[in-house]
């Protein structure tokens, strides 16, 4: 987790860039993807068309795509606001499969997996296969949990009701991976500040008249509002999160210019929907505003961690001046102030917010908890960053081991940071290696677990495991040739002669032969076109 990535968005160019559309992809692929000739209407489910592009196929594209987007530098791993995402969106998920939307052919075959994109404008977008980007734009302007479900929920209808591939369905005989090419074409031209690179992208490909395709793509959003709503409501979450979204969505469109970009300016983000939404609420959107001290948090820090030039965080750092007394907007300034403050590394300054962000959460009398435990991760990694492991043990204890991935991968950092040399019998480096290990076999594709482990073992004197470690950290990333690189390097350690273990040396091998396989496999998918 790098303290200071790419310079991105400031905060206040979120204003000026505007907040027009959840779904900027969805919307931009079915305007790419319509043929001239279609219907204005969207295909019915189980219609033979979108039969043709199967589930597996598009979790294929999916594949293709995510493994571009984790390379990217914006994509961003945040062990404790990821954990903070999938918490809102499982339930969603959940629910999606009670009501019976999420069908037991895709339930199986997709991700449903969440990601988080480091860009300040407000959006989140479905991609084939069931991932979802999230931006910290959109987390950061979203007061409460049950506002963030409602865009989680409309995405995950789009994921649902498989629009992407009934978008793509009657029209496409497009290879698989040409259309992997176009949708990371879209995406990039989506969070670009240029209303040209969409057009240029849309213009590229040949469609026809924008208007039918902008119908269509109203319908595909009219449907995902109304039954993602039904999901969030069945997930437990206030309805009025909806409304409420939407009206702070449409306030800040408001404020906007679109000039020439078409898509934005005619996406029915209108009082019609916001209408159709509060009426099925029923209730006044205010309602939702009741939201628990958690989200609050996950809001300051998202702000903070989207831009992190030195002015953005200056801003941000001076919210300490509001931030004495109870209640959730106390608890933003405080805790904005801290991590900007740790980021500035300007640790008195730091140390003095958590401490009343602390104050706060524990003052509240029912959501504080899981408040409290997020501002004392966040402290445990400001003490790390500055060379205070053994502190940063005692700002986590009462969390530790609680078997979740942000306390693990903190903990696996502060026991690197408590043991710098190389050492064979270090029982805490090795009971924190026997987390990982245990955590990266149910879940292969965590790149920073891997990492960890890699660093543990190599620390533990164990270069071959520490190699093959690597090796799944950066094959996890979708970087197969850096793989490649260090499972290569693992057998001319293993070839040197000094002491190896069979079963590590036989391991590295034959993941070197899967890996190599897959390369091959993508290669050759990518020459034929499938
Ligand atoms: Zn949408």
């Amino acid at each position: 987790m790098s303290p200071f990535p790419s310079p991105r968005l400031a905060w206040r160019d979120l204003l000026r860039r505007g907040i027009a559309c959840t779904c900027a992809l969805a919307l931009a692929l079915g305007a790419v993807l319509q043929p001239a000739t279609a219907q204005n209407t969207l295909p019915a489910l189980g219609d033979s068309d979108s039969a043709d592009f199967s589930v597996g196929a598009e979790r294929k594209i999916g594949d293709e795509i995510m493994r571009e987007i984790r390379v990217d530098p914006d994509y961003l791993d945040d062990p404790l606001l990821l954990e903070y995402v999938q918490s809102v969106w499982e339930p969603l998920v959940v629910a999606g499969r009670r009501l019976g939307n999420i069908t037991a052919d895709i339930d199986e075959r997709f991700s449903w997996q969440t990601f988080l994109v480091r860009d300040a404008s407000v959006n989140a977008f479905a991609l084939p296969g069931g991932f979802v980007g999230v931006h910290l734009g959109l987390i950061a302007i979203t007061a409460t949990r049950d506002e963030l479900a409602s865009v989680l929920g409309h995405e995950l209808s789009h994921v649902s009701q498989r629009h992407i591939a009934r978008s793509i369905s009657g029209n496409a005989r497009r290879s698989l991976v040409g259309l992997a090419a176009l949708i990371i074409g879209l995406i990039a031209a989506s969070r670009s500040n240029s209303p040209d690179a969409i057009n240029a992208v849309v213009a590229g490909t040949q469609a026809a008249t924008l208007q039918s395709q902008l119908n269509f793509s109203r319908e595909v959003e009219r449907e995902s509002d109304r039954i993602g709503f039904q999901i969030m409501v069945a997930a437990g979450y206030a309805p009025g999160g909806m409304a409420s979204m939407f009206e702070k969505m449409d306030v800040s469109t408001r404020l906007n210019d679109y000039g020439g970009f078409p898509y934005l300016r005619t996406h029915p983000l209108t009082v019609e929907r916001i209408g159709e939404a509060r009426s099925r609420a029923g209730l006044n959107p205010a309602a939702a505003r009741a939201g628990v001290l958690e989200h609050t948090v996950a809001q300051a820090r998202a702000r903070v961690l989207m831009d992190p030039r030195v002015d953005a965080l200056r801003r941000w750092q001076g919210r300490d001046a509001d931030m004495d007394g109870p209640g959730a907007d106390k608890l933003l300034n405080a805790v904005e102030s801290a991590q900007a403050s740790s980021l500035l590394r300007e640790w008195p300054r730091a140390d003095a917010a958590f401490a009343q962000a602390l104050t706060i959460a524990r003052a509240s009398p029912n959501s504080g908890a899981r408040a409290e435990r997020a501002v004392s991760l966040m402290q445990a990694q400001s003490l790390l960053d500055r060379g205070a492991p053994s502190r940063a043990a005692e700002a986590m204890r009462a969390h530790a081991g609680d078997g979740s991935r942000p306390v693990m991968l903190l903990s696996a950092q502060i026991a690197l940071a408590e043991n710098p040399a190389v050492t064979a019998d270090s029982v805490v480096l090795k009971a924190r290696a026997g987390e990982l290990q245990t955590w990266v076999a149910l879940h292969a594709d965590d790149a920073l677990a891997w990492g960890a482990l890699g660093q543990i073992w190599a620390r533990l004197g164990l270069p071959l495991r520490s190699l093959r470690a690597e090796a799944e950290s950066r094959h996890a990333l979708g970087d197969l040739l850096g793989a490649i690189d260090r499972l290569r390097a693992a057998q001319r350690f293993a070839r040197g002669g000094g002491p190896v273990d069979f079963i590590d040396a036989s391991v590295v091998d034959s993941r070197l032969r899967d890996i190599q396989a897959q390369r091959r496999q993508i290669e050759l998918d990518r020459s034929t076109g499938r």
